[in-house]
């Protein structure tokens, strides 16, 4: 099964998001937790998340990806961000036990010029304080492009912190195709080639979601800005290959093109004409 879906806003709650998915013919979303750029979540409503669960079940909707706030660096300098991020985590993570079984999307964090060995052990150190055997949902690292000073601009880097972490079953990696491209794996000329190192270094039974974005930014320009599919440095091509590959298709897929709902709805019509096997 084709597991495609976009990024939608929660403003209006779960039920709302459902609707819009089925509405583009998505059968998975993602969402921001809380403000993007803000500290607090909006109260949970039992209702709303039981109305969600019916239709999520009634229409096929599973796997969700959460997507953490970008306040959050889990190796910052200052100890007060990190304890920022280390609260915020907790509730988030408290609060999708009532969607139980979904994945939670992190950007690893920027060291700030504390070096990436610090910053690797620091965010290794947020997620050993928030994870616990109960969870019910997948924590993911999110591929960064390599933009200041990000931490998860290669392989190796999300490998050393998954090393660090005591509950590493409950670890993942979600693939962003901007990011990589723009930090310097080229999946537009040697997706194999990309996808072997990925095994070799972090391995492919990590990788449990894709983010496809186009790049407005040429190859290894460590930038990260999305362009929509077709239009940018990768092309509709290289996303045909990504959505087919026999060792990515059967993974959850998210747009965060910049976009509108119709937009969204465009782009995944387009993914499924693609999609070979079973769209
Ligand atoms: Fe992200
Ligand atoms: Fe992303
Ligand atoms: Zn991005």
């Amino acid at each position: 099964m084709f597991q495609i879906g976009c990024h939608l806003s929660a403003a209006k709650g779960f039920l709302q998001m459902g609707r819009e998915a089925i509405s583009i013919k998505a059968n998975t979303f993602q969402f921001f937790t809380r403000n993007p750029r803000g500290g607090n979540a909006k109260e949970l409503d039992p209702r709303d998340v039981a109305e969600f669960l019916a239709l999520a079940k009634a229409n096929g909707i599973h796997q969700i990806l959460a997507h953490a706030p970008y306040t959050l660096n889990a190796c910052a300098a200052n100890p007060s961000i990190r304890d920022f991020t280390h609260r915020t985590m907790l509730d988030d993570l408290a609060r999708l036990e009532s969607v139980p079984g979904n994945l939670y999307n992190f950007h690893p964090g920027s060291h700030v010029g504390q070096g990436t060995e610090k910053g690797i052990e620091l965010i290794a150190e947020t997620l050993n304080g928030v994870l616990s055997k109960s969870l019910r949902t997948t924590v993911l690292l999110e591929t960064m492009s390599g933009k200041g000073s990000e931490v998860g601009r290669s392989f190796e880097e999300l490998r050393a912190i998954l090393d660090r972490v005591e509950l590493s079953e409950k670890m993942g990696v979600c693939l962003d195709t901007c990011h990589v491209y723009d930090a310097g794996y080229d999946i537009v000329h040697d997706l194999d080639g990309v996808l072997a190192r990925f095994d070799t270094i972090i391995g492919l039974n990590r990788l449990k979601a894709i983010h496809l974005n186009d790049s407005k930014n040429p190859f290894s320009s460590h930038k990260d800005r999305h362009e929509l599919l077709g239009q940018g440095s990768l092309g509709m091509r290289t996303f045909e290959r990504i959505i087919n590959h026999p060792s990515l298709r059967h993974l959850p897929f998210y747009l965060e093109t910049p976009n509108d709902l119709p937009g969204y709805g465009q782009e995944i019509a387009t993914l499924k004409s693609l999609r070979q096997g079973d769209a």
